[in-house]
């Protein structure tokens, strides 16, 4: 279809003389990650809650299990996810049908029942990953490969996901929190349906990008019944591995490693054509690296969360609560919602990232090398978790608010150097994967980036789980700064190797 190409190559009507398509799409994915971050602020406080407060009444271990398990899906499925898009649907349909799912998924949550709870959950995994990636697919779609305008659109397109994961947590974390739980399941629902609603409106802005794949009617019945199949696998291994026989459970973590040391076996001996080894080489050394950088990065929605709720001064200052009305002011006697943290990363995002890419721009070719950058995202990540375990420290000593918390500005720091980490290690993962990535292996070399989110995901979860109080505290932010921090180095010296192979 080189016409559509062409028209919307040279189509500049849309956001920032954009596409048209990009601006659908912008507000697609912001409404997206608006609930996945909404009820992700809510999840594991709602899961800790007592029963007798309206909560499951779980343990702070179950919790993070559940949490780490659910997170480490939604970005395992995007690669079946993807998948489906390339051979039945095309990405726009996936990314309708995704989003239709994820909007049920926070609908059946906002209804109390434990039944439900789980059926949400398991729904919003499935259509997030026909959504997530294939929204991003498209935005790819809107540009040709020489296009200037293609890094700038995707900066754009990233700044709508944080639009979204910043405006989220301060409605339904909120209406969770203050209100009722449900009430914020709901309110992602709701900003999910804005998105679906959105979407079909502005469709016709996307031109003739993501049509389905022109294949014959049978083989899209038999790709449609393998592609449900890879998903059944995906969720049937996650339930095997974290729910089912206890040996299976215990072992969990050697047995994927086994399953990802054979496939890297396989494809350095028998699938990767010479010339691919090396390139290859260098994408699995940065998707071990990345997976430490999740777990750490992830503890945002779990142990920090808890943090928040249970040891940070979240009280408003006095003189303001008291221009409140009266409902207002019942609410927010025990201080603000805890959630409200969630939304701290997003706007340092959306401050920060144009001054890294002017940053970066200005230092032209003196600027570090992509290992490098991904070294002192490492780093970063790091620093936010020492900063937490200062703070926990100076819990049992009296510093600060003395009375078992600390003040609110521990978090703020915290979250701050995450994003500066974020900034230098996501977008150069993603450009790196898909430069180095060899033509015909693209997608898969996508699928290893996602693949090590979800990983880092669900040992994010499995970290979260030692969260406590005193010592244990202090414990578990020692570990989540020590590990990024001891990888940082490792990769430091890493780089000239890295360098020889990349040359
Ligand atoms: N915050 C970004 C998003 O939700 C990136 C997070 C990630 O890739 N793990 O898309």
């Amino acid at each position: 279809m080189p016409g559509t190409i062409e028209k919307s190559a040279m189509d500049r009507s849309g956001i920032g003389g954009h596409p048209r398509g990009l601006t659908t799409l912008f507000f697609t994915e912001m409404w997206e990650r608006f609930s996945y971050y909404g009820m992700r602020g809510l999840l594991v406080l709602y899961m800790t809650t007592a029963v007798a407060s309206g909560g499951l009444g779980f343990s702070d271990r179950m919790a993070a299990e559940i949490y780490g398990v659910y997170t480490g899906s939604v970005y395992l499925m995007s690669i079946p996810g993807g998948w489906i898009a390339d051979n039945v649907l095309g990405t726009r349909r996936s990314v309708l049908f995704g989003g239709a799912i994820i909007a049920l998924g926070h609908y059946s949550m906002a209804y109390p029942s434990i039944y439900t709870f789980y059926a949400g959950l398991v729904l919003i995994v499935l259509g997030t990953g026909l959504l997530k990636p294939n929204v991003s697919a498209l935005v790819g779609n809107l540009y040709t490969a020489e296009d200037e305008r293609r890094d700038a659109g995707f900066s754009i397109f990233y700044m709508g996901i944080n639009l979204g994961a910043f405006i989220a947590p301060l409605v339904c974390s909120y209406l969770g929190e203050k209100v009722d739980w449900h009430l914020g399941f709901g309110a992602a629902g709701i900003g999910m349906t804005f998105g679906l609603i959105q979407y079909r409106l502005g469709q016709g802005r996307l031109g003739d990008i993501g049509k389905p794949p022109a294949l014959e009617r049978t083989v899209i019945t038999r790709n449609a019944i393998r592609g449900a199949a890879m998903m059944l696998l995906c969720c049937g291994v996650v339930a095997l591995l974290w729910f089912g026989p206890e040996p299976l459970r215990r072992n969990k973590m050697t047995i994927i490693g086994t399953l990802v040391a054979i496939f890297l076996v396989w494809m350095f001996t028998s699938y990767l054509r010479p010339e691919e080894k090396k390139p290859v080489g260098v994408i699995v050394i940065l998707f071990f690296f990345s997976i430490i950088f999740w777990a750490a990065f992830e503890q945002a929605g779990s142990s920090f969360n808890l943090f928040a709720q249970r040891f940070t001064d979240r009280s408003l200052p006095a003189g303001l609560v008291t221009l409140l009305p009266e409902a207002l002011q019942r609410q927010v006697a025990d201080g603000f919602p805890a959630g409200w943290y969630q939304s701290v990363n997003s706007i340092f995002l959306i401050c920060l990232a144009p001054v890294f890419s002017w940053f970066w721009l200005r230092m032209g070719k003196r600027q570090p090398s992509s290992p490098a950058k991904f070294s002192i995202g490492l780093l970063f990540v790091g620093l936010g978790a020492v900063l937490l375990a200062v703070a926990s420290a100076s819990l049992g000593s009296g510093i600060g608010a003395g009375s078992g918390v600390v003040g609110p500005w521990w978090l703020v720091g915290v979250y701050l150097l995450q994003t500066i980490g974020e900034l230098c290690l996501s977008p150069v993962g993603l450009s790196t994967t898909t430069r180095l990535a060899p033509e015909r292996l693209t997608g898969l070399m996508m699928g290893v980036w996602f693949l090590s989110i979800s990983f880092g995901n669900f040992l994010a979860g499995e970290a979260a789980g030692d969260f406590g109080s005193g010592e244990a505290l202090i414990r578990l932010f020692t570990r989540v700064a020590a590990f990024p921090i001891g990888a940082a180095l490792l990769l430091l010296l890493l780089i000239p190797f890295i360098k020889k192979l990349t040359r």
